[in-house]
């Protein structure tokens, strides 16, 4: 198997920005499991929270955003409101597959999120956790 770019770990500390839960054209995908979750410490069901917050786009179900494209769950004075539940998809960023594919695709995220190669060291077996569902960041 070929070394990956990030055998020696990259570094990720958030900020808070707020920018990339922000992003007008930005998409967060649900899984069962975040939608359980997120019903759960909303304490709503299962159906209404996909009623109220979600909407599909073809085959997947996607958080609804405001008119702006914000999320529908990021308040400007407050961040993300459903921090501790939050889907995997904000649990993960920014070691997902599409932007660990190549150092040039690492390095074109970095320019959009101020958090990524500052603070934090993740190890190259702490990414792979990640990947795998294993970890949050
Ligand atoms: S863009 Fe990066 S630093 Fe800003 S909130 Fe998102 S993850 Fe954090
Ligand atoms: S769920 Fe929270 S962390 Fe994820 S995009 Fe919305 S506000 Fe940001």
């Amino acid at each position: 198997m070929n070394p990956v770019f990030y055998s020696e770990g990259l570094r990720f500390s958030c900020i808070g920005c707020g920018r990339c839960c922000t992003i007008p054209d930005g998409v967060v995908f649900l899984e069962s499991e975040d939608i359980r979750n997120l019903a759960q410490y909303l304490g709503i069901s299962e159906e209404e929270f996909l009623q109220k917050y979600t909407h599909t786009e073809g085959k997947f179900v996607v958080l609804n955003d405001f008119p702006n494209g914000e999320c529908i769950f990021y308040r400007r004075d407050k961040g993300c409101v459903v921090y501790p539940a939050r889907p995997r998809q904000c649990r993960t960023f920014p070691f997902w597959d599409s932007i660990l594919s190549s150092p040039e695709r690492w390095d074109e995220m970095a320019k959009q999120c101020p958090g990524i190669n500052r603070g934090k060291l993740y190890s190259c077996e702490e990414i792979e956790a990640i990947r795998r569902g294993e970890k949050d960041t």
